[in-house]
């Protein structure tokens, strides 16, 4: 997953002379796997699936044929569709696309729910060459009549499971009908399971396959290490990993919204530089909470599964589950979050001891164990916990691993 540089250089991939400067501006000096793939054969025209996850310049990828060839004078309207599964993905892949825009006369724009239409619609009015955003906002605006998608030639499906899971098929669907045969398809995503092969067959033409996810999906890099401990005593240890750790920026996991809003009052007083997210907040709030993350103002984020996946922040050190995953996939998705471009990265998981079996299959999912680390003088389990039968009942060799340390301190 994590990008090493290449020896190719971006003058190598043939890119336009003013692209080139703005790469070289935003410190991209080599291309990452993915961008040496895959744009020689998007810059030919070529319809293309990329199996590759958030974190190894796939924006890029996808961004630079498309900076590359544009031309000034072209039919009004916009010529690139990107659709994201997420509000925050919008936003950060029209902030990549304006970074390495060659030529301010190239308009970009994110357009998702929960922000006002009107000015979108305003925006769109006065020209916007490329459009990022979700499904549901961007059949809206067809809708209002404010976009229309005639004139589109490069059409992006980025993440293409993860809109899948979300049940945003009939919506790709419905715009995908609507923009001209007669244009190149990319789709990038991490899995390409049938649903997504289905999408392919349909809507993209002969597509050139490139696969750089590796075998293993977690991120080789990536420290990953867990902690036994009692729900209730979770808090306490949270903080103790804190002070221990020192992130950089952190990301803490939890399951529900409202476990998240819940932590994140009792974590404020003693955190201040914390914020939380998740979906129901406004998209005015997440946007800011976003904004002070990137710009490392705000060091511990609290998120849940749905936010949390696609953040792209290069300066989280860890991510911490504080709360597992209810789906195993997930795993990969959030520690994904830490070890960007390079960077080393840690992903700390409390377990609580009834979840040996979670723990397991996490293991079994990333093919290797998870390493057990203890805090110094903290006592991970509620005095309640005393009351408990001592007979641990282990179902699985591996559950009693994990259950019985907890008997055997008591
Ligand atoms: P992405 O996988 O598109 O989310 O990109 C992850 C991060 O890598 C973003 O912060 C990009 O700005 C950065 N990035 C993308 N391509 C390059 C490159 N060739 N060299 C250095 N950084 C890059």
């Amino acid at each position: 997953m994590i990008p090493t540089a290449t020896k190719t250089t971006f003058a190598d991939l043939h890119l336009s002379k003013p692209l080139l400067r703005v790469l070289a501006e935003a410190n991209y000096h080599h291309p990452t796997p993915i961008q040496e793939e895959l744009i020689p054969h998007a810059l030919k025209g070529r319809d293309v699936i990329g199996q590759a996850q958030t974190g190894t310049g796939k924006t890029a990828s996808f961004l630079l044929p498309y900076l590359n060839s544009w031309k000034e004078n072209g039919p009004p309207g916009p010529t690139a569709l990107i659709l994201v599964p997420t509000r925050e993905l919008a936003v950060q892949v029209a902030e990549e696309a304006k970074k390495l825009c060659p030529t301010h006369h190239i308009k970009t724009m994110a357009v998702y729910g929960g922000t006002r239409v009107v000015s979108q619609m305003k925006a769109l009015k006065d020209g916007i060459d490329l459009v990022v955003g979700t499904p549901g906002r961007v059949l809206d605006l067809i809708a209002r009549g404010s976009l229309h998608l005639h004139g589109i030639k490069y059409a992006v499906l980025d993440e293409a499971d993860r809109m899948l899971d979300i049940g945003f098929r009939p919506d790709i669907e419905k715009i995908l009908r609507r923009v001209p045969k007669e244009r190149q398809t990319l789709l990038l995503s991490a899995t390409v399971p049938d649903s997504v092969m289905r999408l392919t067959t349909r809507y993209m033409i002969d597509p050139f396959h490139i696969n750089l996810c590796p075998d293993e999906p977690t991120v080789s890099k990536i420290r990953q290490t867990f902690y036994t401990v009692d729900q209730d005593r979770k808090f306490e240890l949270l903080l103790r990993v804190l002070v221990k750790e020192r992130p950089r920026q952190a990301i803490v996991f939890c399951r529900r919204k409202r476990d998240a809003d819940k932590l994140f009052t009792k974590l404020r007083p003693k955190v201040p530089r914390c914020g939380a997210m998740h979906g129901d907040l406004q998209q005015s709030q997440r946007d800011r909470i976003m904004a002070g993350f990137r710009q490392g103002k705000v060091v511990v984020l609290i998120a849940t599964d749905v936010v949390g996946r696609g953040i792209d922040v290069v300066g989280i050190s860890h991510v911490i589950n504080y709360d597992l995953p209810d789906d195993i996939e997930n795993y990969v998705h959030r520690i994904g979050r830490t070890g960007r471009i390079g960077n080393d990265g840690v992903a700390i998981s409390f377990v609580t001891p009834e979840e040996g079996d979670h723990l397991t299959s996490i293991e079994m999912q990333v093919n290797r164990l998870l390493e057990e680390e203890r805090m110094p003088n903290f006592e991970a389990y509620s005095p309640r916990a005393k009351k408990v039968d001592p007979e641990p009942k282990a179902a699985s060799p591996v559950f009693g691993r994990r259950s019985v340390k907890k008997y055997r301190r008591l």
